[in-house]
């Protein structure tokens, strides 16, 4: 298939070109740069410096690569940022999606597959997460994707050739097994990359977002999936799309671990010591978010093959160790 990869040069989405490749397809990059890496981008594959918004441009570059179905990774990812620029949000996720659906209605492109957040879930009222858990997000981010599934399920109710699957992800690590491709994000946020800058001296310390959690520890769960993993459902999920498929999965791997579990397990992968500070907790962070992912398991057939935290870190230890400028002069 020929498949249109939004945000192609972002952590997720250059892991998604790679394996698409790997699996027979082409895919085709569409990235704004703005956060993306053009070096995550091989070379053979064209290549878009394009806005979600450029609805024109995506139209023309849909016919030009009879395009067959699109992934769409490209959004903003972070909390606070939503919360102090909602509309930076609701224009770049959902108005930058709706542009995107309306290019693809007008060449008739109609399989897609959307990546979506466990942020739509907001507070679960119940652990693990299901499919079918109530969704009721907390920031702006997690709206402004949740918007999205709104729209899909409109668009698939009114042309029963449409179809999509939307993968809701849990937290998403590690790198490529060639170590050429990572996380890379400017500025960085998330647990693990942080842990293992400051494993490697790259930064002071680590802060401990909150200790007084209702959890043994007192830390936040979270449950990590590797990279590639999250990959591979996305082309079982693009392989396998019909016609009128209006279709939702969790993606984590079902089970959970505290940062403390996290710190520990960075210690004794990376043999160093890793400065803590423990502060405060941080705005919006529910204490515990892990997946059922048994939907997905039984419909797909897919099996997340990274199931070891230790080895998950380890993945990611391996590109920041070879990589600490992430793609700038690597
Ligand atoms: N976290 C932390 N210190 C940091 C960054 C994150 O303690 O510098 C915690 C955060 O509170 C959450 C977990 O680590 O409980 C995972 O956070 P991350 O930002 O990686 O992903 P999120 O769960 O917010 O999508």
């Amino acid at each position: 298939m020929n498949i249109l990869v939004t945000g192609g040069a972002g952590y997720i989405g250059s892991h998604a070109v790679r394996k698409l490749h790997a699996a027979g397809h082409s895919p085709v990059v569409l990235d704004n740069l703005s956060y993306g890496h053009r070096g995550a981008v091989p070379n053979n594959v064209p290549f878009y410096q394009v806005d979600l918004k450029e609805t024109d441009r995506i139209e023309k570059i849909l016919r030009e690569h009879r395009i067959d179905a699109v992934m769409h990774f490209a959004a903003l990812i972070s909390v606070g940022e939503s919360v102090r620029q909602p509309l930076l949000y609701y224009r770049n996720n959902t108005a930058g999606a709706a542009s995107l659906l309306e290019a693809m209605e007008r060449v008739g492109v109609k399989r897609f597959v959307f990546s979506s957040t466990a942020a739509t879930y907001g507070e679960p009222e119940e652990t693990p997460i299901f499919e079918t858990t109530k969704q009721q997000p907390i920031n702006p981010y997690g709206r402004s994707k949740w918007f999205v599934e709104q729209i899909l399920r409109d668009i698939v109710a009114t042309d029963s050739k449409f179809g999509f699957v939307v993968f809701r992800y849990f937290n998403v690590a590690g790198a490529s097994d060639e170590g050429d491709l990572g996380e890379d994000h400017q500025p960085e946020t998330h647990l693990i990359p942080l842990v293992l800058f400051a494993a490697m001296g790259k930064r002071n310390n680590i802060t401990v977002f909150g200790t007084d959690y209702p959890t043994p520890d007192g830390t936040c769960i979270r449950d990590y999936v590797h990279v590639n993993d999250l990959v591979a459902a996305h082309i079982l999920g693009i392989e396998t799309l019909s016609e009128g498929d209006a279709r939702f999965y969790n993606l984590g791997i079902g089970r959970g671990y505290s940062v403390r579990e996290i710190l520990d397990t960075a210690k004794k992968v990376t043999g160093k010591e890793i400065p803590t500070v423990f502060g405060s907790r941080r705005e919006g962070d529910p204490a515990r978010l892990f997946a059922n992912s048994d939907k997905v398991q039984k419909e797909l057939g897919w099996q997340p093959q990274h199931t070891d935290i230790e080895e998950v870190i380890a993945s990611a230890w391996q590109w920041h160790t070879a990589h600490p400028n992430g793609y700038k002069n690597s």
